[in-house]
């Protein structure tokens, strides 16, 4: 054995691949009890035994290396998809998913409510527009905007899950890329550590479930 990976989250399990394919003696040293890491799709939460993504989900534009690895392991995707509306004139921007469901308060938003708070947001983008590195805390500031429309806007910040809320910048929210495409693994994002294959050199520490979570 000569390298040890630790960790057997994607990134372990990428790097444990790569380095057999050179030839290398790789060992995978996984704390948990399972692989995968931050993904996780149990079974037995939902009522039908459909997988639950407690972890990563979505694979978005940009992430072509996830959808190389996907099509090696011929793990099936489903067709490019939005999450959320789009404005009046056909595109995406941080005024978007104020177009759909919303709850602030603890109260679902009117739609009347929720189209006017799209509409002041969607304005000022134009009276003042973000800047792709400033954050969207500073944004909502230097726009103006009204309290409720901050508090929509803000609450974006929070849906990032890897990045701490007021450091998150208006070009995760904001296009070009924004609402444009999405994939998901057809069955769950779990499909994808279990199909990384052990070779003859790996060996995980506790793989208990190393096949439960397909
Ligand atoms: C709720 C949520 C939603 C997400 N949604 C998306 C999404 O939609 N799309 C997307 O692309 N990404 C998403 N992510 C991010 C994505 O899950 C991570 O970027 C990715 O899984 C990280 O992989 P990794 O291998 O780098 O780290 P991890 O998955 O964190 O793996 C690290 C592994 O190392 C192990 N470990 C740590 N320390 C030790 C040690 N000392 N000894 C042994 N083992 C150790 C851990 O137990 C873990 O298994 C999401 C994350 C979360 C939490």
């Amino acid at each position: 054995m000569s390298t040890v990976v630790v960790g057997a989250g994607l990134a372990g399990l990428a790097a444990a691949r790569r380095l057999e394919d050179q030839g290398e003696e790789v060992v995978v040293l996984e704390a948990r009890d399972c692989i995968g890491g931050r993904t996780r799709s149990p079974r037995d939460l939902l009522r039908y035994g459909q997988p639950a993504d407690l972890g990563a989900s979505f694979i978005d534009l940009g992430q072509d290396l996830l959808l190389q690895t996907c099509d090696e392991f011929g793990l099936a995707l489903t067709p490019r998809t939005t999450l959320m509306p789009r404005d009046p004139d056909g595109s995406f921007s941080v005024a978007s998913p104020l177009r759909g469901p919303m709850i602030i308060d603890g109260a679902v938003v009117r739609p009347t409510e929720a189209t006017a708070l799209a509409e002041e947001v969607r304005t000022a983008t134009t009276a003042s527009p973000p800047l792709a590195v400033e954050t969207i805390p500073a944004w909502v500031a230097r726009a103006g905007l009204s309290d409720r429309a901050q508090r929509a806007v803000l609450a974006q910040a929070g849906g990032d899950p890897v990045s701490t809320p007021w450091r998150v910048q208006m070009e995760v929210v904001h296009p070009p890329l924004v609402g444009k495409a999405y994939r998901y693994h057809r069955c769950s994002r779990s499909a994808l550590s279990p199909s990384f294959p052990p070779g003859k050199q790996t060996r995980c520490y506790r793989p208990r479930c190393r096949r439960a979570a397909r």
